[in-house]
């Protein structure tokens, strides 16, 4: 008999007819004899309706504590009902919140990171036989305060748990049958992966690939969980994210990710003397802002340039604490420039093969378009560049690394992307 944690995603779970297909799906499992943990998102689209929701009550940001009061009752409401729909199957089960299973996570609001799981009612309620239904995307502070993980929580929610568990597998449930060598609703010949790496999986998620929550790749690479990604609408084998993958025979990139929330800020003739950057970049990381690509052009008559990338959503916060250290570091002016997109290729065997970004560079520019900025690292190259043929990019990338099937991707249905 084995453990298994399954995750459904919010699509999966859209409406009743799919949520009874879950109940069915996690009932034949566990009567093929084993213990089943399932981990569910909000029906559909209901974290973003809650959002709208609360622009409706104000324009003001709301505040943290009560945004996370509000979404994590999206997946209330699938906990409670997909238990009903497993009782009605005839086999025992129970619902549980985040904060009911243990889920322990710093006092962060809006993006917490788990800090302990005590997932005792958990095994209690498996030991009795039950299927355990856990919310996702949700914790608990030490001081009751109720946190959420950051949008795409769920899957952290499952491998963490899985982890705590130690479950035998964590099975992730979505509506495209795997991992894609790039998102397959952008290119239909995407190529299905066997299998990956976590580190090449997680290179990927943090660069925009959104099959998998990043902190769920970084759970399952630390605590080791065998992690699959396939579809619930169907029984396809799915792709297997583990510590070592095989290559198949000529392909160096094994994925390509791309990410829209990006701006460029730059700032223009700023003094010449030590520790320019450094309070630059403090300022920034104290008031909780993320830097990415930085690059810094020459010094002339004593005064330097220098561009570095935020993320967009964080665009104006970062031109407000810039201005406030003017007077402190001394420079003439700064900018901004929105309408860009991070496109990033990503592969273990890129460290050993060279020409690998030279090819990149070179089918950007064959577009006819610039590139903005570059950053590397031993398994991925990303370029900035504007965002306006993003895809007709990302195809021909996928081309000239050779990645194009004539395998007909599986995709369940279109998707709202707000
Ligand atoms: P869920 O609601 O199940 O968590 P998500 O929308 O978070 O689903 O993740 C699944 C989606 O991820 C797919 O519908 C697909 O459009 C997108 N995606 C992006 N990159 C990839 C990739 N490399 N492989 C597969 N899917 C990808
Ligand atoms: N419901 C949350 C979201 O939409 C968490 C998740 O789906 O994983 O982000
Ligand atoms: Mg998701």
């Amino acid at each position: 008999m084995s453990l298994i944690v399954m995750k459904f995603g919010g699509s999966s779970v859209g409406d009743a007819e799919r949520m009874k297909r879950v109940a069915n799906r996690v009932v034949e499992r566990q009567r093929e004899g084993h213990q089943c943990v399932v981990v569910v998102s909000a029906m559909g689209d209901t974290t973003d309706d809650l959002i709208d929701l609360t622009k409706q009550i104000s324009s003001a940001t709301p505040p943290a504590r009560e945004m996370d009061m509000l979404l994590t009752t999206g997946e209330q409401v699938s906990v409670a009902l997909l238990s009903m729909a497993i009782h009605s199957l005839g086999q025992p089960a129970v619902s549980f919140t985040g904060w009911q299973a243990g889920m322990y996570t710093e006092a962060v609001h809006g993006k917490a990171r788990i800090t302990d799981i005590q997932p005792e009612r958990v095994l209690k309620a498996l030991k009795e036989g039950n299927v355990v239904i856990v919310a996702g995307f949700q914790g608990m502070t030490t001081e009751g305060e109720i946190t959420t993980l950051g949008r795409g929580g769920s899957d952290t929610t499952a491998v963490a748990l899985a982890a705590a568990i130690e479950a035998d597998v964590c099975e992730i449930f979505t509506d495209v049958d795997g991992i894609y060598s790039t998102d397959p609703r952008v290119v239909k010949c995407a190529r299905k992966l066997p299998e990956i790496t976590y580190d090449e999986m997680l290179e990927l998620a943090n660069l925009g690939a959104a099959v998998l929550h990043p902190r769920a790749v970084e759970y399952a690479k630390n605590y080791n969980v065998p992690l699959v990604v396939r579809s619930s609408f169907n029984h396809n084998e799915g792709t297997q994210v583990k510590e070592e993958a095989a290559m198949e025979q000529g392909i160096v990139v094994r994925g390509i990710a791309s990410d829209k929330n990006v701006a460029r800020i730059s700032i223009l003739g700023v003094e010449e003397k030590p520790g320019q950057l450094a309070k630059v970049f403090t300022a920034l990381a104290n008031a909780q802002i993320d830097v990415d690509i930085i690059v810094q052009s020459g010094v002339m008559n004593g005064a330097a340039d220098f561009s570095f990338t935020v993320a967009l959503t964080d665009k104006d916060k970062a031109l407000d604490v810039i201005q406030n250290i003017r007077s402190e570091v001394g420079f003439r002016e700064v900018s901004s420039q929105e309408n860009l997109v991070k496109v990033s290729i990503v592969g273990a065997g890129m460290v050993s093969t060279p020409g690998v970004a030279a090819k990149m560079f070179e089918v950007i520019s064959d577009l006819g378009l610039s590139i903005n900025m570059v950053s590397t690292s031993e398994i991925k190259t990303s370029c900035v560049i504007d965002n306006s043929r993003l895809n007709e990019v990302i195809q021909a990338l996928h081309t000239a690394y050779g990645l194009d099937t004539d395998q007909q991707a599986f995709v369940g249905g279109p998707k709202d992307r707000r």
